[in-house]
């Protein structure tokens, strides 16, 4: 067996399961040396509510935990002139409720806020989210329309990979086994800036979306200066829709034509049908989504 200073007794079990070793280190030093040792035959548990479930009947296959959650450093929400930056252990909880967020990130705020139910929201965190890659996780589609990067640490280096790129299918992403993800950048949006939500389900609360749909404009006087417009649940992976974002910029929102966005909206995405939703519906609701989000950031900003 191998050895490290910051491993716990191992006499424990997790739901009466046997296992090898449990890591619980207070620093991310440690979990990075620790990561770089087991590579990966080691499991990383952030908050768990994904985890747990995923191996409900298959927890003594996981021989080796680590268990981040004492690591504080982890767990910040930082602002500064340009960005924000979040710790990956950060809670869906904390996001919904951070006051700084709620002026400049609406559209991420309103995605925690639909996450689960108040428990799922307490323990499940942003890294989590990122690192199940689920083509329905709520936060990634708003992660993708701010143009948001992910830091991945090993041991001794870091790199970072844009949200766009790091998802390359079903629960799958470019991260390297002896990596952690640690932080998340999402630059500022101009002040001058809206936005658009909807996770759309079964039923209103503690539900995995069908499709959720993230619409983020900046505007320079009338005209828009960007746009990030992102869908989970409506193609493998969740997508930024980068052709109709080059179809509004440089136009006012009097000048779009709504159901021309909406139709194309349509061609962009590739769902599946699932006991969720079939592909047809999946289909006619983002358009209807499109449509909805351009009236609405029109009637709010006059
Ligand atoms: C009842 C219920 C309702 C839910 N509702 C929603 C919902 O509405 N919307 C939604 O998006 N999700 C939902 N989820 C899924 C889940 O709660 C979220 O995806 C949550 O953010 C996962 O975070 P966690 O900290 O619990 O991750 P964990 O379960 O601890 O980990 C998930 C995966 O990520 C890996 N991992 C975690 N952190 C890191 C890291 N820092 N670096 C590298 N790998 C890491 C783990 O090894 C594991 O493979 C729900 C889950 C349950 C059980």
């Amino acid at each position: 067996m191998k050895k490290s200073p910051m491993k716990l007794e191992s006499s424990q079990t997790i739901s009466g399961v046997d296992f090898e070793n449990y890591f619980q280190p207070g620093s991310l030093k440690e979990a990075l040396e620790i990561k770089a040792e087991y590579g990966r035959d080691i499991t990383i548990a952030a908050g768990t509510t994904d985890l747990f479930v995923a191996y409900y009947e298959r927890l003594h296959t996981i021989k080796n935990w680590l268990d981040l959650s004492k690591i504080d450093e982890l767990k910040y929400i930082k602002f500064s002139e340009k960005n924000v930056k979040i710790g990956a252990m950060t809670t869906h909880l904390a996001l919904k409720e951070s006051e700084e967020l709620k002026g400049k990130f609406p559209v991420l705020q309103a995605a925690a806020a639909d996450v689960g139910s108040p428990q799922i929201r307490s323990r499940g965190t942003i890294g989590g989210n990122i690192a199940t890659s689920s083509p329905s996780g709520d936060l990634l589609t708003p992660l993708l329309s701010y143009q948001a990067r992910f830091k991945l640490e090993t041991a001794g280096k870091s790199r970072w990979a844009a949200a766009e790129e790091f998802f390359t299918g079903p629960k799958q992403n470019i991260m390297g086994p002896k990596e952690i993800l640690t932080e998340i950048e999402v630059p500022l949006p101009k002040n001058d800036s809206s936005g658009y939500w909807i996770k759309i389900g079964r039923r209103k609360a503690l539900v995995i979306s069908t499709l959720n749909f993230s619409l983020v404009l900046e505007f320079n006087k009338e005209k828009i200066s960007r746009a990030g417009l992102a869908m989970g649940s409506a193609a493998p992976t969740p997508v930024r829709l980068k052709k109709i974002e080059e179809m509004l910029v440089g136009k006012s929102l009097d000048e779009l034509d709504h159901r021309k966005l909406g139709e194309e909206v349509k061609k962009q995405i590739a769902p599946i049908d699932d006991v969720r939703g079939t592909k047809e519906y999946r289909e006619d609701v983002a358009f209807e989504t499109m449509i909805n989000a351009l009236e609405d950031i029109e009637s709010r900003r006059g």
